[in-house]
């Protein structure tokens, strides 16, 4: 028996599904997932001591691949320098400078440890800020863990094709109206059947957890229209987008300013750490400042503070370029194996889908008439030719900065084989 396999079994007797992270069980796929020995920028090694080229990269979490010497260097001498004080340093000062430079919707910024913290904190904020209760979120848009956004979820939600969760409870699910991305005509009506009741419209603006969906021409600008005539809060979630996108996540690169805005993923360089930020005069409302508690000990941890710094000093236009680059090399090269197979394409700097129908869906719910066979078949044929994709149809690969020619054949080879696997 392969050692991977072996675990998973070991795992499954002391770890729920053998995983801490349920997509990672590869349940949408089948088959059982590699246990990861190491990564050594954009490879991973399994314990069983193969080699896949990596379009994982740890949710998009990864922006320069594994191990860069950079981030390894600035989080080994933070580590070296005590590894939690949960007392104020001077690089949170730095990161919360870079944030607050780069992102036009961000005067002031808070650090936190993850994603749902990131969004869980912004919806509470949002809500004590406006004196309003309800939330308006788009079906397949996924804002992490927690109970007020845990409805019409995206992602590790649809890959196992349940409606939200049992626990929670029906009156925080009824204070979520679900509209369908892309559509906003939805989101007027929504506002327009409640008035004064929305404290927060919140969205990711490239939607990347039901498959990479851009927003349609003029959608963002809807929405942040829409948000300031009923005076509801635009809450963009970048976790994803944000250095993933573009320098300046989405905000910039559609040049759409939201109120608060979630960041998660690239910014910590792979280590646990996220941010939300947004207007001073919102973010001013946060204790110790104002009345909305939020909290954390180990937010702004100075390990994940520095390794989240050295990744955003790498995360210059070069980058972007080279990665923009690949992506591109990648779509072309594809492209006939892509419509020969029944599917499509969609990608966003270094978000990239390959969706199994033929054209490529605007919402959540063309995204779920996808064939997800094809898609378990084009998986299992990427991973025996050494590629390793997301396991589920409504996730996105993501693509590093450091991706060489002889990647890109890797990834480009990988996924024809996948293709041609998903005939069947
Ligand atoms: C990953 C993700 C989250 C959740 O982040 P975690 O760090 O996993 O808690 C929230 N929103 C979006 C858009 C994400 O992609």
């Amino acid at each position: 028996m392969e050692r991977s396999e072996a675990l998973l079994a070991r795992a499954q007797r002391v770890i729920p599904g053998g995983v801490n992270s349920p997509v990672r069980a590869f349940r949408a796929v089948g088959g059982h997932p590699p246990f990861i020995a190491r990564g050594e920028g954009s490879w991973i090694v399994d314990v069983d001591g193969r080699r896949f080229l990596d379009l994982v990269q740890s949710w998009g979490a990864l922006l320069a691949g594994h191990a860069p010497p950079e981030v390894v260097a600035a989080a080994e001498g933070a580590l070296r320098a005590g590894s939690s004080f949960g007392a104020p340093t001077e690089a949170e000062v730095r990161l919360a400078e870079a944030l607050v430079a780069r992102l036009p919707g961000l005067d002031k910024v808070r650090l936190c440890s993850s994603g749902t913290e990131a969004t869980l904190h912004a919806v509470r904020l949002a809500r004590g800020a406006t004196g309003r209760d309800r939330l308006l979120k788009m079906d397949g848009c996924y804002h992490g863990a927690h109970d007020a956004v845990l409805v019409a979820a995206g992602s590790g939600v649809a890959t196992f094709g349940l409606p939200g969760s049992p626990g929670v409870p029906e009156a925080t699910a009824s204070a979520t109206t679900v509209v369908p991305f892309n559509d906003l005509d939805a989101v007027r009506a929504a506002l327009e059947a409640d008035p004064g009741a929305y404290a927060a419209i919140l969205v990711e603006p490239v939607a990347g957890n039901m498959g990479c969906v851009p927003p349609a021409p003029g959608y963002l600008e809807g929405l942040r229209a829409l948000a300031t005539a009923s005076g509801t809060l635009l809450i963009f979630d970048e976790v994803m987008t944000g250095f993933r996108v573009g320098p300046g996540g989405a905000q910039v690169r559609y040049g759409v300013r939201p109120d608060l805005t979630c960041l998660g993923k690239v910014v910590g360089g792979g280590f646990p750490l996220a941010a939300f930020g947004g207007r001073a005069d919102l973010m001013d409302q946060l204790a110790p400042v104002g009345p909305v508690y939020q909290g954390g000990t180990l937010s702004g941890n100075p390990v994940a503070v520095a390794a989240g710094l050295a990744t955003l000093a790498l995360a210059d236009d070069d980058a972007y370029a080279a990665i923009e680059a690949a992506g591109a090399r990648i779509e072309a090269e594809l492209a006939d194996d892509v419509a020969a197979a029944g599917a499509s394409m969609t990608r966003v700097g270094g978000m990239l889908t390959v969706f199994f129908r033929p054209t490529p869906p605007r919402d959540f719910a063309e995204a779920r008439t996808c064939d997800t066979a094809a898609f378990a078949r084009f998986h299992a044929g990427a991973l025996a030719a050494g590629v390793y994709l997301p396991p589920s149809q409504f996730e996105a690969c993501f693509l590093s900065c450091r991706l060489g020619a002889d990647e890109v054949d890797a990834a480009v080879r990988g996924m024809r084989a996948g293709l041609q696997a998903s005939k069947g």
